[in-house]
């Protein structure tokens, strides 16, 4: 990096006067200044100081998949604003009609693609299409949506309502009504001592429809791979079992790809992964890895069919609209996205360096006996911490972030989850960006062993 960023220090008493940062506790700026981010390129970013980072989260929250500084994404962005930067309702734009096209040949079974902004919006167009879809074809049955413990959809009220992470409703509620919760999967913290435990965790989502009544359920919404509830890897058997539920009920299945979209998972969707086929899917962050907001709702013919106009009743299409859903930024960032990670063969790359990756963790695994679990598809990895492999009493918060801490402070920047519903932040998370290399994980691993060590002796 150069030098013109080494005094930026009216920059940076203008965040900490004025930028109301997300998810975070500003009494901590009492003590240090805010970290202002100023270049990237790759997977590293340079700070206000210069010191640079090797950033093993992809922006933060798994998002930068093509890794930072890419200039065809602002090329292309910057040559379509110059055409046509917006239009949204009664007309198209070229970018948003190409992109639909090249997204849903990736989604086999899925035809449609309803434009928003962040995941959010994505995942309350899919809920509100469930409700509109109940009002109109089962006379105001099959309403209610599930979702599932430890799952996250997003932070609006509706999403918020769908929440399985408890903590994150807490102080905001009350919520709409009519979103039901069923067990999470994973085994580790195992809720049923039975062999075949993915068919089991499914069944438990059957119980729950079956005490709600399948005639008002309308959908299920699940994440293919939990993210922020601590990186749970579905048991064997476990999506069979669900796909089948759901046709047995008539119950859409709603897969919220948030993050695993676009290649996280070393697939192009995680879904894809284990053979499901869904309703809708929603997706958000990797579709244009954050070079513009775009988020995408994508659906069958079937579900898309519902909502024609019916002449006894023209209000019946679908009454909603995202206004940025009609800027020509997200689709033109994202089309160029797509051709980067087919062009670079970063489906493939994910899939080989999430190998080394999962082997990486299994090794301080067993060197570390912090590490109670490790979980993770492709590029999308956690470790659960706890205080003691018998008892898998999580691990204290504050030694989860003297780990993070520890690895910042080597120049290596990894995340760790969200409070889980037993109350701790004790995920570890990896989530570099598909371009990462040999030399790059390596390091990643050994900044995390050697602070897995520090924090405990
Ligand atoms: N779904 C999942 C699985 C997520 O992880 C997130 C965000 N972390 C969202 C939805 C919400 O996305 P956004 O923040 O873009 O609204």
């Amino acid at each position: 990096m150069d030098g013109r960023y080494n005094d930026i220090s009216a920059t940076v008493e203008a965040d900490r006067a004025h930028v109301w940062h997300h998810l975070f506790q500003h009494a901590v700026l009492d003590k240090r200044d805010p970290r202002i981010l100023v270049e990237g390129k790759g997977m590293t970013v340079w700070d206000q100081t210069g010191r640079d980072y090797l950033d093993a989260v992809s922006g933060g929250v798994w998002t930068v998949n093509v890794g930072y500084g890419r200039e065809s994404i602002a090329n292309a962005v910057r040559d379509q604003l110059v055409k046509i930067n917006y239009f949204a309702g009664s007309a198209g734009t070229i970018p948003a009609a190409q992109f639909a096209q090249r997204l849903t040949e990736k989604t086999p079974g899925l035809s449609r693609v309803f434009y928003a902004n962040s995941g959010s919006e994505a995942n309350e167009k899919a809920f509100k299409m469930v409700r509109q879809i109940a009002h109109k074809h089962h006379g105001g049955r099959k309403w209610k949506i599930l979702y599932r413990e430890r799952d996250y959809h997003g932070t609006s009220m509706g999403a918020l309502a769908a929440c399985g992470q408890e903590q994150r409703q807490e102080q905001y509620g009350p919520f709409p009504a009519g979103f039901i919760a069923v067990p999470h999967c994973l085994e580790y913290r195992k809720q049923w001592d039975v062999e075949n435990y993915g068919e089991r965790a499914a069944d438990a989502i059957e119980d729950v429809i079956l005490r709600e009544g399948p005639d008002t359920v309308g959908a299920l919404c699940l994440e293919p791979v939990t993210a922020g509830g601590g990186v749970i890897t579905p048991p064997a058997g476990y999506w069979e079992r669900v796909q089948e539920i759901c046709r047995k009920y008539d119950i859409l299945l709603h897969i919220d790809e948030v993050v695993c979209g676009m290649g996280r998972t070393g697939a192009w969707f995680g879904y894809q992964n284990y053979g499901i086929k869904p309703d809708f899917v929603t997706c958000a962050k990797g579709v244009a890895s954050g070079y513009a907001a775009i988020s995408c709702l994508i659906t069958t013919e079937g579900v898309f069919d519902r909502f024609r106009t019916d002449p006894d009743d023209p209000m019946s299409y679908f009454r909603d609209i995202s206004t940025f859903g009609g800027c020509t930024a997200g689709p033109a960032a994202a089309l160029e996205n797509m051709r980067i990670i087919e062009d670079e063969g970063l489906l493939e790359n994910t899939r080989k360096m999430g190998v080394v990756l999962m082997e990486g963790l299994h090794d301080l695994m067993e060197k570390h006996a912090i590490v109670g679990d490790v979980r993770g598809k492709g590029l999308f990895c956690g470790l659960e911490l706890v205080a003691d492999r018998a008892t898998k009493e999580p691990l204290a918060e504050a030694l989860v972030e003297r780990i993070v801490g520890l690895c910042d402070a080597e120049g290596v920047l990894i995340g760790k989850t969200s409070r889980s519903f037993y109350g701790f932040n004790n995920t570890l998370c990896l989530s570099p960006a598909l371009i990462v290399g040999p030399s790059e994980m390596t390091r990643i691993l050994d900044t995390l062993d050697a602070a897995l060590t520090k924090a405990t002796h």
